[in-house]
């Protein structure tokens, strides 16, 4: 017999740095979704989902089955994958799903068996509840439930997964769940990526509960577990309005459980319970409740504990935000994190502005860029040519605006910013240092170039043009990234920030493992001391690190505070470091949320989403 068909390692090393953020599940392109995934929500069939196939078959973990033959089948090459990972990651998917056909190719001319999985009993009975082509326990299917990239957490295959369509038979499996003994997992779209989603039983993957139902007399959307908050903010901004979202692949109802939904909206929507007017769960019992209903258990309450979640969130009904046509987005440098922290909390207790953040060079550089080679350019620029540190973001309306011209020497608005973005490759110039030299004085350099006389000659230097930011990329996707950006949206600081399809670009170079801490707004030396922390013990651990992002809230009275540090996820050594520095940083945050009004750790909260925000900010 012909030897036996390999998935080179040039191209498992590429699947296996799939990030799992589920971006490939959602159509933030306009490119269509990937059409076999469409067709069958498994995450198997979706791009992310082929990645895991293919380092698993690579590795040798699972036979190539009837269900991988499937999978591999039924991609048809058609090239969308590349151009949503690569505009979120850099990375080139193609590459993996022809190498996968090529390799059931050969394994199929060199007459190999197909490996067919037996229907045991219990399989059985999962498929009467959500019918035949719901359930699953294929190794290949499986596998691609089974792990993610957290690093302190290891491969966990599932024995079954099961997508229901309808409440009535999430209550049916919990039932059977209990009866059976078979420990279950509920999965929205996996994209906490902190190994929670994951049990060697069944799990529940909700993706083909995806109704969305608008009730704008009461400013209300309801939505069905599956339903993604790039799904339901497109509802909703077709009528004007907005609604609280994070992380766009992030299921709505997953990520109000998970971790109460912070944005840099929550400065004025709030976080936890502020998201929703009402939801309705399945318990452990298999009983539904809603949290309105006097009887239900107190989720409105919070205790400092890692606790389970009420149970599966079948529907919530959330609050819609009204809109004005006269909002736009700013971004405002600083030459310091505290000046920018002040400000952003001034903005806040004055009620000036709706979303607000501060932004720090990575995040600001990478957001912008349309490659990572683009990015590292971009920052040094921006710092050391620009004298811009921070920026703090600001989406508001045209009284926030000029309230904000009056308060700071430059602001970047949404014209200019246009600029920047479409001009980014020729910005990325050292030359700007040498130019801003030329002119005596003892302002920033972003005061005088962000002058609204410079315009006319940034617009002269920088060609900003769909074309021109194109240049940025692999020549084959020049087109594409041009027609993209032909669209106003895609510069748009508002649709950027409310859809926030540019967020997981943070993660282009390595995947993140992100630290959230709400903190005291006014106590400027915990917030420096906890950002120095966690440097230090990232630098002492050579693992990779930066300052993310702090958004206020309430007033201006606490903030969430992110803190990233950055992994290869595939090398062992490097959860080996994470695993070293949480043993330092779990007693620092333990110890000032003891000692410090205000200080929580994001950690207390996953799972007790629904609780008041005023229950973990003020105790
Ligand atoms: C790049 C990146 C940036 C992020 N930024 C933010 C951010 O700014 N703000 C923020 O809030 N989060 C953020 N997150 C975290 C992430 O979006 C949330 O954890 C979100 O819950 C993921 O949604 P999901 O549907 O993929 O949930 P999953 O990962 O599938 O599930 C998360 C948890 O919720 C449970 N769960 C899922 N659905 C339900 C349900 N219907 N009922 C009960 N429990 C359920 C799961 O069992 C699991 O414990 C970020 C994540 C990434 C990757
Ligand atoms: S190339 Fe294959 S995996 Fe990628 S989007 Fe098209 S069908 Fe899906």
């Amino acid at each position: 017999m012909d030897r036996e068909p390999a998935i080179p390692e040039e191209i498992r090393q590429i699947a296996a740095q799939c990030r799992h953020y589920a971006m490939c599940k959602i159509d933030f392109l306009e490119t269509g979704l990937c059409p076999p995934g469409e067709a069958r929500p498994y995450v198997s069939f979706f791009p992310q989902g082929r990645m895991d196939l293919c380092d698993g078959l690579a590795k040798g973990i699972i036979p190539l089955t009837e269900a991988a033959a499937e999978i591999i089948s039924s991609c048809n090459l058609c090239g969308r994958c590349d151009k949503q990972c690569h505009f979120v990651t850099g990375m080139r998917p193609m590459r993996v799903m022809a190498a996968l056909k090529e390799y059931l190719d050969v394994y199929l001319r060199q007459g190999r068996k197909v490996v067919k999985i037996e229907e045991d009993e219990r399989l059985r009975a999962l498929r009467k509840i959500v019918g035949k082509e719901w359930a699953s326990n294929d190794p290949a299917v499986l596998f691609t439930y089974a792990n993610d990239p957290f690093p302190l957490a290891s491969i966990r295959m599932p024995r079954y997964v099961a997508l229901p369509e309808k409440r009535d038979e999430i209550v049916r499996m919990i039932q059977w769940a209990g009866d059976s003994g078979v420990p279950y997992i509920v999965r929205g779209n996996g994209g906490s990526v902190f190994g929670f989603v994951f049990t060697d039983g069944l799990v529940i993957d909700l993706n083909r509960m995806k109704g969305i139902e608008i009730d704008p007399d009461n400013w209300l959307a309801r939505v069905e577990p599956g339903v993604t908050s790039f799904e339901l903010q497109k509802k909703a901004a077709a009528r004007g309005l907005r609604v609280n979202t994070a992380e766009p692949a992030a299921t709505v109802c997953g990520n109000i459980v998970c971790t109460g939904t912070f944005s840099t909206w929550a400065n004025v929507y709030g976080v936890g319970a502020d998201n929703f007017v009402d939801m309705e769960f399945v318990n452990s019992r298999g009983d539904v409740f809603r949290l309105n209903d006097k009887s239900s258990p107190n989720v409105f309450s919070f205790e400092h504990a890692v606790l389970p979640s009420p149970g599966i969130c079948t529907s919530a009904s959330v609050k819609m935000h009204p809109t004005t046509n006269d909002e736009e987005g700013i971004l405002v440098p600083f030459p310091s994190f505290s000046q920018a922290v002040s400000f952003a909390r001034d903005l806040s207790r004055r009620r000036i502005g709706l979303a607000v953040g501060v932004l720090g060079g990575h995040y600001l550089s990478t957001f912008m860029s349309p490659s990572a080679e683009l990015a590292g350019r971009i920052r040094p620029v921006l710092e050391e040519a620009l004298g811009i540190e921070y920026m703090v973001f600001v989406v508001g309306d045209s009284y926030a605006r000029s309230a904000i011209a009056g308060m700071v020497p430059a602001v970047i608005d949404n014209r200019l910013f246009r600029i920047l973005m479409l001009g980014l490759p020729r910005l990325a110039h050292r030359q700007w240092e040498e130019f801003l030299r030329g002119f005596e004085t003892d302002r920033y350099p972003y005061e005088i170039l962000f002058k609204e006389e410079m315009i006319p000659f940034l617009e002269a230097i920088l060609s900003p043009s769909p074309e021109t930011f194109a240049e940025a990329v692999d020549e084959d996707l020049w087109e594409f990234y041009a027609r993209l950006y032909r669209r106003s949206h895609m510069t748009d600081l508002v649709w950027l920030n409310m859809f926030r399809i540019i967020s997981s670009r943070m993660s282009r170079n390595k995947h993140m493992f992100a630290f959230l801490i709400y903190v005291p707004l006014n106590r400027m030396d915990v917030i420096q001391h906890i950002v120095d922390e966690f440097k230090r013990i990232g630098d002492r651990h050579s693992i990779s690190n930066d300052y993310g992002f702090l958004t206020p809230l309430d007033l201006g009275k606490r903030g969430i505070l992110e803190y990233d540090y950055y992994i290869d996820h595939t090398d062992p050594s490097e959860s080996v470091k994470i695993a070293k520095a949480m043993i330092e940083i779990e007693p620092m945050l333990d110890g000032l949320s003891a000692s410090v009004k205000g200080v929580k750790s994001l950690k207390y909260i996953f799972s007790q989403g629904c609780s008041r925000k005023e229950s973990w900010l003020y105790t």
